[in-house]
């Protein structure tokens, strides 16, 4: 394989996809792949402007597509409430731009609800060491209220290690501890995805991952159920969200800069990244090939032909591959019958519909010995239009 900078590669692709040749490029789409590798048909990913990172005076700036939870605002307490039935406000108080446990006043929860996710959120222990062990700056990040990411003071303080902070609670230690003082800010950046079920059988484990301070402490751990105090967890299948909660564990824990951003499904879940199931895939083809032939409608000629060939490669369609060939065929003794000083100007459109023609045969999704490809394929040779490599 001849080795393309990637500016050459994106220009390679410009070039093609303004001559509505965006495909026969890379392996087409397979029975749990819906697109082609290297497939301009492929949405390009969502914008999304960084954010900045916080230092210890000063939180940084969440990315412009986040749901802020927490900034620093007094009236933001209105996006929590004490975690209980019915709903009463928390008596957690916001001061100086930070939300701050109330010992002895209950969980807090975020009354908006989410399930998978890319959780941020800062905390601070006290900086007036009390206690030992679980009892030394504890509090939790409670995923959909059932999953504790533990937040604890760890900085000198043994304790099991299951229960250590950015331990996934009862289920696995962290990896490292990259805590800083008590009293300084830690940030946790977590990544969620909730158990799936189908038809009482699970599906997908769920799994956490954990930075704290930017070091990794949790590599993708499987929830095993979610895990909790004393008892091993069992696998069972989480609703489809729920609300962050917040531990009060007796400590006046401090929080500030909570954020986070929803994630897409996963190809099991309903999502279209990675393998999907053939199911899936073939109504995801179907899909991708209706949006060609709408683009197909708007042109003439060979480029409409080219849209509707490449529409071949998601979906088969009789009466589609008909009007191509068809047109093919009209293309096909138009370029052979041109007098000399007529067929130079036809080059490239040659070279682009053979190029498409070998693509089609290679995979089989048109014959690969049509006449009309033998006819442009001796054109090529007799005018020596073939471009080097
Ligand atoms: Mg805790």
């Amino acid at each position: 394989m001849k080795h393309l900078t990637f500016q050459t590669l994106s220009l390679t692709l410009l070039a093609a996809g303004a001559l509505a040749d965006g495909g026969f490029y890379g392996d087409p789409p397979d029975a749990t792949h819906p697109w082609a590798i290297h497939d301009m048909n492929r949405p390009q990913p969502a914008r999304v402007e960084p954010g900045s990172f916080s230092t210890q005076d000063q939180p940084g700036q969440p990315p412009s597509d986040a749901v802020i939870l927490f900034g620093g605002g007094v009236d933001e307490i209105s996006k929590w409430q004490a975690d209980k039935q019915p709903a009463e406000p928390t008596k957690w108080e916001v001061k100086a731009g930070v939300l701050q446990c109330v010992p002895g006043s209950g969980y807090v929860r975020s009354k908006e609800e989410f399930g998978d996710c890319q959780l941020h959120i800062e905390w601070s222990a006290p900086a007036k060491v009390e206690g030992n062990s679980q009892g030394r700056g504890n509090s939790g990040v409670f995923l959909m209220g059932q999953v504790e990411v533990q937040v604890l003071d760890n900085y000198n303080n043994p304790t099991y290690p299951d229960g250590f902070a950015s331990s996934i609670y009862g289920i696995n230690p962290p990896m490292a501890n990259a805590l800083r003082a008590p009293g300084e800010w830690q940030t946790y950046d977590i990544i969620f995805r909730r158990p799936l079920f189908k038809d009482g059988q699970e599906i997908d484990p769920g799994y956490i991952t954990v930075f704290v301070n930017g070091v990794l402490t949790q590599d993708h751990t499987p929830l095993e159920g979610g895990g909790g105090h004393m008892r091993r967890s069992s696998p069972r299948a989480f609703p489809e969200k729920g609300p962050l909660k917040l531990q009060d564990h007796g400590n006046p824990v401090r929080y500030r800069n909570i954020w986070y951003r929803p994630l897409p499904k996963r190809a099991l879940d309903g999502g279209d990244s990675s393998r999907m199931t053939e199911a899936a895939t073939s109504a995801k083809r179907a899909q991708i090939a209706q949006g060609i032939l709408e683009d197909a409608a708007k042109f003439a000629g060979t480029p409409k032909m080219l849209r509707q060939f490449e529409s071949l490669c998601y979906a088969d369609s009789e009466s589609i591959r008909a009007e191509a060939m068809a047109q093919l065929e009209k293309l096909t003794q138009e370029v052979t019958s041109l007098p000399e000083d007529q067929v130079e100007k036809r080059k490239g459109e040659v070279l682009q519909v053979t190029k498409a023609l070998r693509y089609l045969g290679k995979f089989k999704l048109v014959a690969d010995n049509l006449a009309a490809r033998q006819k442009l394929e001796a054109l090529i040779k007799a005018r020596n239009w073939e471009p080097k490599k």
